[in-house]
């Protein structure tokens, strides 16, 4: 900002300029009037009109340092004082045109020279704003954590942040004038090139791009770049501009994540177990490929199908109760069955964690163990432990369960059940005539002639050798017993093919009644049994009830110990 006139030293250098000039003018115009030839000769002929031509000096000056204002101001200042002395000289009015002449050339010197330091000024303002500008963008780029930088056509560095003088390890002077290539890998050169390329083909900004660069101590730093064209003011290309940043941290924590990531994919490839998981609608979202083994499906088979249609449907309920066990933190394993892709079912056990995401279960990550094997196994010993092996019958094992069931529905319902006992009439005579094997034949088809005549709630079992106890429910009236019992002896009239010899065996029948006879399995069967020695004692083929009356325990044709005596 300009000084106050008064305080403004330039505004009595250019008063004192113009005292100057009014005295000499003055005195020159005197020296006209009184015709002092020989000092006009010497002082103000020489030059022409030299006493008025000197106001220039302070028109001139004041035009420079004050601009405009000062220019016309001077000149205004001139004219008053020159316009008096116009009047004292003797050619009239030759000088008074003279003056205003003068002025008018004056003025425009004045002015052009004002125009002229305005426009120096206005160019002067510009270029500090520039340089104000430039530097606060430098001072922006060299607080940015990004590297910036300019190269020109041939890749030569001409502008760098601080930024890229850290992360390199360059001083800004080092790296000036050097060429990008010098921090580039080989390996990376190329496709450095053909981004650049690409950039100042298409126009295009290249973002995102990602290599490699050498610092001075040969470290190396992986970085993110966006490469765009740099134009010079007529639009031409002048080089590039990028911005990179450093992704070194991110692509190792990406190469270990990716290196974890493959040592769990090939521990989950090569367990024999299938890993999966699924999201809470119960949709497979991974799956392990030795599940291609397990199930015959496909793993693109599998993604994103739901993995309950692969469960038995009976065990689905448990599943749900278990799902929702595990959501609450109790975390047991659970066995189930699924069918592969032919339809067979396979048992399997399976281990699971719930997946949480902002604190909610979003899904599970599970095990499966195919348990087949152990699960045949448990099934064979378990049949093997309840039931008859020559027959296939229920043991009496399970005939005490099955009792123990049936009696407790009688009860709560409150109906009758019938405990029939059979002994195979002169069975013995059979293993002796057509030997064991044939005995053991008409076992097997009397148990299967058995199975169908009763139904399927009540329960057929072997309990000796030609023994046999029946467990009938809703037997609720005599007639009820005795048409079972009629009827089974009716299936043996029908002869029986054995070894090319039809055989006709029969049986001797005796019946008890829950809850009437007894209320426990023990004492039923040792009525059933009196009743059934009852029909033996009494010409065999037969029937008898226990309540009828005549027969008593351990009373009949055969004896406790006979018993004792089959297998
Ligand atoms: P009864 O009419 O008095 O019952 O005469 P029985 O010959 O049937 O005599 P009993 O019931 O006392 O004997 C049953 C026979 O069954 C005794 C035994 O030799 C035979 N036996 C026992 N277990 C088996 C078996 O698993 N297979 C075969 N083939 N015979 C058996
Ligand atoms: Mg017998």
């Amino acid at each position: 900002m300009r000084k106050p006139f008064l305080k403004d030293k330039h505004f009595y250098i250019i008063a004192g300029l113009f005292i100057v000039c009014t005295i000499f003018y003055y005195f020159g115009e005197l020296v006209n009037l009184f015709g002092w030839d020989a000092l006009r000769r010497e002082i103000f002929y020489t030059v022409h009109d030299p006493h008025r031509m000197l106001f220039l000096v302070p028109i001139l000056y004041s035009g420079y340092y004050f601009r405009l204002r000062g220019a016309i101001l001077a000149n205004i200042l001139a004219l008053i004082i020159m316009l008096p002395g116009a009047f004292i000289i003797s050619d009239f009015p030759d000088a008074i045109l003279r003056i205003p002449l003068f002025i008018l050339v004056a003025l425009a010197v004045s002015i052009l020279t004002a125009i002229i330091f305005n426009e120096r000024d206005r160019v002067r303002r510009s270029f500090n704003a520039l340089k104000r500008s430039e530097e606060k963008y430098r001072s922006i780029l060299d607080q940015l954590y990004d590297s910036y930088y300019e190269v020109d056509l041939d890749g030569n560095f001409t502008l760098a942040n601080n930024s890229v003088c850290q992360s390199l390890g360059y001083t800004r002077e080092e790296l000036i004038e050097k060429n990008y290539r010098l921090m580039v890998p080989e390996d990376a050169k190329r496709s450095l090139l053909l981004a650049f390329n690409e950039v100042y083909r298409t126009s295009e900004p290249n973002k995102g791009f990602e290599h490699k660069v050498i610092c001075k101590d040969g470290s190396t730093l992986s970085v993110e770049s966006s490469i765009s064209l740099r134009k010079n003011e007529l639009g031409e290309i002048v080089g590039f501009r990028s911005v990179s940043r450093d992704i070194t941290e991110r692509k190792q924590g990406e190469q270990a994540l990716r290196d974890s990531e493959e040592r769990y994919r090939s521990l989950v490839e090569n367990i024999n177990d299938v890993f999966y998981t699924m999201d809470n609608e119960g949709n497979i979202t991974y799956v392990s490929p030795v599940v291609e083994k397990l199930s015959k499906y496909k793993v693109s088979d599998l993604i994103g199908q739901s993995f309950i249609s692969l469960i038995h449907p009976d065990d689905l309920p448990g599943l749900t109760d278990s799902f929702n066990r595990l959501v609450s933190g109790q975390l047991e394993p659970w066995e189930f069955r699924i069918f592969d892709k032919d339809g067979t079912i396979i048992y399997v056990r399976t281990s699971s964690r719930p997946i949480y995401k902002d604190g909610e279960v979003v899904g599970l990550t599970a095990l499966i163990t195919d348990i087949t094997e152990r699960k045949q196994m448990e099934l064979k010993l378990e049949q093997m432990a309840t039931h008859d092996f020559l027959t296939g019958l229920p043991n009496r094992v399970l005939l005490t369960d099955r009792f123990t069931m049936a009696a407790a529905l009688a009860c709560r319902n409150k109906t009758r059940l019938a405990v029939m006992s059979l002994d195979l009439d002169k069975f013995k005579s059979i293993n002796d005539t057509l030997g064991h094997a044939a005995g053991d034949q008409v076992l097997k088809t009397i148990s299967s002639r058995l199975r169908g005549i009763i139904r399927s709630s009540d329960t057929a079992a072997r309990v000796g050798g030609d023994e046999f106890v029946l467990i009938m429910m809703e037997t609720n009236h005599r007639e009820d017993a005795t048409a079972i019992a009629q009827r089974i002896l009716d299936s043996f009239r029908e002869p029986l093919l054995i070894d090319g010899h039809n055989i006709i065996v029969s049986t001797s029948i005796g019946v008890a009644n829950y809850p009437e006879d007894a209320q426990d399995l023990d004492t039923l069967i040792k009525k059933s049994d009196a009743a059934m020695y009852y029909s033996k004692g009494h010409g065999r083929n037969q029937f008898k009830f226990f309540s009828d009356g005549d027969v008593h325990l351990g009373g009949d044709h055969k004896s406790g110990t006979d018993r004792q005596n089959q297998p």
